[in-house]
């Protein structure tokens, strides 16, 4: 890409040199996750991708009973942070995360249990569990003075998500009713947000997501799956931060679709909820997604120092470079996250099983240029190393994933950053040839741009180059790697 691309883009220079989140935030996040290894099991970022149907129900009546007692000692800690005591906004946050958790939990396991696969309520599905939950939340509401009254009225969107779950969420089952549903609780989280509250509630964002069939087509049903998840967020200064990245990555990102066609008009950058998980129920217990756009304009992503650090370790270990693994990991990671959101923002593309594809490679190409704009000289080296390899992690782990448009994807990657001399093969050696990055970029923009061509023809025309990416398998010469890597982390 030309320079004059960049003169939109306003980059601190910092960027890199200050860490993402604050001491006590990723003291948080620990304790976190070691409460969830203090009852044997694992933090839901950690959680192995299940494969089918029945794995993921056997997995979630695994992790549900455990569960309680884990939103129970996530309110304990919670009671011993500054400033807070029983009174103290997570405290409170956590309570009521316990008060409810259980019923979404019990309701999503009816939907995984029911052998009628047909779309129905959360009333006609799990009525007992329902109704539970309909009186928990309705007590709630109805606390006339006490602590539960004063918090919500400082939590003014909050009580509003919970004054739905009240409603016509709990009967709804026609699909596009309930996709408006879903927006008004995605609405009460993005205000939450933009109110510089420190907690934000979200409720009810997943849609026969958990309940996909294996081959990962929708199921021919949809039901609108219980999902909880209280978050905090950034401190300002570093939401500040990352909202500055995402508004550059999303120019960048856009500078390669001519036409950016998005299904909801919408030009503008969606708000950004970046988060760190500290309460979850529903869908949540499962898995939880690090990026995941909203039906309306905005953008829930999952800070995490976590997820893939394994397979990130293990490139670092297995390919020959200069550098050592950076504290600045996760700026990489959320660079490489938050472009391929953008990038679907960018784009709804038509030709089915490229929709991972498409926003990855603008992933690469933007996070390369933002890199390149990035500032500090003489980091820049440094940088680009880093960058090509944390995304070589994260592409060698979404190998494995269950959806083939992301193994599809990856394979893309993978493959091109070999073809096209970046990564270089010795057996049994890997190393990294930067001097190869700018043909590595040229190549993709070129495939790109040659998809979009092909993703903009009427329905019935062929497409040549995509019937080709559809077909695309992982090369001979990465696949020891991907080996490797992964047969690494399971002796971790
Ligand atoms: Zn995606």
């Amino acid at each position: 890409m030309e320079n004059s691309a960049y003169s939109d883009v306003h980059i601190s220079e910092n960027f890199f040199k200050e860490p993402l989140i604050s001491e006590q935030q990723q003291a948080v996040m620990q304790k976190i996750a070691d409460i969830y290894k203090v009852h044997g099991t694992v933090h839901p970022l950690l959680v192995p991708p299940e494969t089918n149907l029945q794995g993921k129900g056997n997995l979630l009546s695994t992790r549900i009973p455990k569960m309680q007692q884990i939103r129970q000692n996530i309110l304990d800690y919670a009671q011993t942070q500054e400033g807070g005591g029983s009174d103290g906004d997570f405290a409170l946050h956590a309570q009521i995360g316990l008060m409810i958790g259980p019923t979404l939990d019990q309701i999503l396991l009816s939907q995984f249990n029911d052998p009628d696969r047909t779309n129905k309520s959360w009333m006609e599905i799990d009525e007992l569990n329902t109704q539970k939950l309909q009186q928990k939340v309705q007590s709630l509401l109805d606390e006339q003075t006490g602590r539960y009254q004063i918090f919500l009225d400082r939590y003014p969107d909050f009580r509003a998500a919970l004054r739905l779950l009240t409603g016509d969420i709990l009967t709804e089952k026609n699909p596009k009713k309930l996709d408006e549903l879903v927006k008004n609780f995605e609405m009460c989280a993005i205000r939450e947000t933009q109110s510089g509250m420190s907690f934000v509630t979200l409720l009810g964002m997943s849609e026969s997501w958990t309940l996909e069939s294996d081959s990962g087509q929708l199921p021919h049903y949809r039901l609108l799956e219980p999902n909880l998840r209280i978050i905090m967020l950034l401190e300002p200064k570093r939401k500040l931060q990352l909202e500055d990245l995402y508004q550059n990555l999303y120019k960048l990102v856009a500078n390669y679709y001519q036409s950016p066609k998005t299904d909801d008009g919408e030009t503008s950058a969606p708000a950004l909820v970046a988060e760190i998980a500290v309460v979850s129920a529903g869908t949540e217990v499962l898995s939880q997604s690090v990026g995941e756009a909203f039906d309306s304009n905005g953008l829930v992503f999952l800070i995490n120092q976590i997820k893939n650090r394994a397979s990130l370790e293990k490139v670092y270990e297995e390919i020959e470079h200069r550098g050592k693994f950076p504290d600045y990991s996760l700026h990489l990671l959320s660079i490489i996250l938050l472009a391929h959101e953008a990038g679907h923002k960018s784009r709804q593309v038509k030709v089915a099983g490229l929709e991972e594809l498409v926003p990855d490679m603008t992933t690469l190409l933007a996070g390369i240029d933002y890199i390149k704009a990035s500032g500090p000289k003489e980091m820049q080296e440094e940088l680009l190393e880093n960058f090509i390899l944390h995304s070589l992690g994260e592409f060698i782990f979404q190998t494995q994933d269950n959806d083939a448009e992301y193994r599809r994807s990856s394979y893309y990657i993978l493959n091109t950053l070999m073809e096209q001399g970046v990564l270089v093969y010795t057996d049994p050696h890997y190393a990294l040839d930067l001097s190869k990055l700018d043909s590595f970029h040229l190549k993709v923009q070129k495939d790109h741009a040659a998809l979009l061509r092909e993703d903009d023809l009427a329905e019935n025309t062929p497409r040549t180059l995509a019937e080709q990416f559809l077909r695309l398998k992982l090369g001979d010469q990465i696949k020891p790697l991907v080996d490797r890597v992964m047969r690494g982390i399971e002796l971790k």
